[in-house]
């Protein structure tokens, strides 16, 4: 980013998931400046699902130009092919970022890679929808032949099917081994992504900045529930100038350029374990179901033969992963007494 910025930690990226009109660009941009180092809003959308809002396009170029020059932030916004790279040149904005949709194509991150080329223009690469570290290094790569501008790794979190706490799993050991392969490039983190709604910003905020990271991607709207894209996880601006303030800033003790391998099997660990809670309670989710549903059909609780066919199948799942049996069948064995707890639970309730 722009050298004054250098000793800056977080730099901030502020700004609505979606530019939707001029008012609410220049509004949400007025309540950042002087909080926010770069104004953020996607004009080409990316969505999951066909007939949702697919952004303004074109359009909202002139209004981020609006932003540079009636609130003085520097601006930027998504490109996903050539020709966004082009119009955003073009209009000279500030800089750019790659979405995770993007990033999981080499062909495509080329095309913008060659739209890039020579120019100074600064780009961020955000990581794959899944955690696929070469895939993210390559991408870096690709832009960073062909660009003079400085390139940055935004961590916006990897797509994970059933798990529900975050809305992408943030698998921190991923950045982490990142900057083990890549030591001169900057992470940045985009906790809006990773937690998809706003308690949870916060926490993960603060642990991008514990683990050192440059900078933070803040999804900001004037009126988050009106948003017509990710509206569950935008702040208001006052939310998030409290956000910033809630953080504790540590001094950097941990440098992350130097590869500590204690540390990233720590990290890896956490996550394990992390998603191990999650599972199991989306383990105890199920068993709710089936309690609902052995109490509408008259069913007993306790299923012989289901038990016995758990402890079989799951005998040969921890074999042919190396696990000991003994220990799978102790863990098994808690899972089922809370499973049977919950079912009890369920069939002695009123309703
Ligand atoms: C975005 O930043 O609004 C976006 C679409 O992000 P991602 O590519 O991380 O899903
Ligand atoms: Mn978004």
């Amino acid at each position: 980013m722009t050298n004054n910025l250098k000793n800056t930690r977080p730099i901030v990226i502020a700004g609505p998931c979606s530019a939707e009109s001029r008012i609410q660009v220049l509004a949400i941009a007025t309540a950042l400046k002087g909080h926010a180092h770069y104004f953020r809003a996607g004009l080409w959308k990316p969505r999951t699902r066909p007939n949702s809002f697919e952004g303004v396009g074109e359009e909202g170029l002139k209004w981020l130009v609006d932003v540079q020059k009636e609130v003085g932030l520097p601006v930027m916004t998504e490109v996903a092919d050539a020709k966004h790279v082009e119009l955003a040149l073009k209009h000279g904005l500030d800089a750019v970022w790659i979405g995770a949709r993007t990033t999981v194509s080499p062909f495509a991150v080329q095309n913008i890679a060659d739209a890039l080329k020579g120019t100074g223009t600064p780009v961020l690469v955000k990581n794959p929808m899944h955690a696929d570290l070469k895939l993210w290094m390559g991408a870096i790569e690709r832009v960073s032949h062909s660009t003079k501008g400085e390139v940055y790794a935004l961590h916006r979190g990897f797509s994970s099917y059933g798990l529900k706490k975050y809305r992408n799993a943030p698998m921190w050991e991923v950045p982490i081994g990142l900057k083990a392969e890549m030591p001169d490039i900057q992470l940045f983190c985009d906790p809006s992504h990773i937690s998809g709604k706003r308690e949870l910003i916060q926490s993960v905020s603060q642990k991008a900045m514990d683990l050192g990271m440059s900078g933070l991607m803040l999804e900001t709207h004037h009126n988050p529930s009106e948003a017509l894209s990710d509206a569950a996880q935008q702040l208001l601006p006052s939310d998030l100038i409290q956000l910033l303030d809630n953080l504790t800033i540590r001094d950097l003790n941990l440098d992350l350029s130097q590869t500590s391998d204690i540390r990233d099997l720590r990290l890896k660990m956490d996550s394990i374990d992390e998603q191990l809670v999650e599972l199991l309670s989306g383990r105890m989710n199920v068993a709710r179901a089936i309690g609902d549903y052995k109490k509408e059909h008259g069913l007993t609780v306790l299923q012989l033969a289901r038990w016995k066919e758990i402890i079989k199948t799951r005998r040969v799942w921890s074999e042919e992963v190396g696990l000991e049996e003994e220990f799978l069948k102790l863990v098994l064995e808690q899972v089922h007494k809370e499973s049977i707890r919950i079912q009890t639970e369920i069939l002695n309730s009123e309703h």
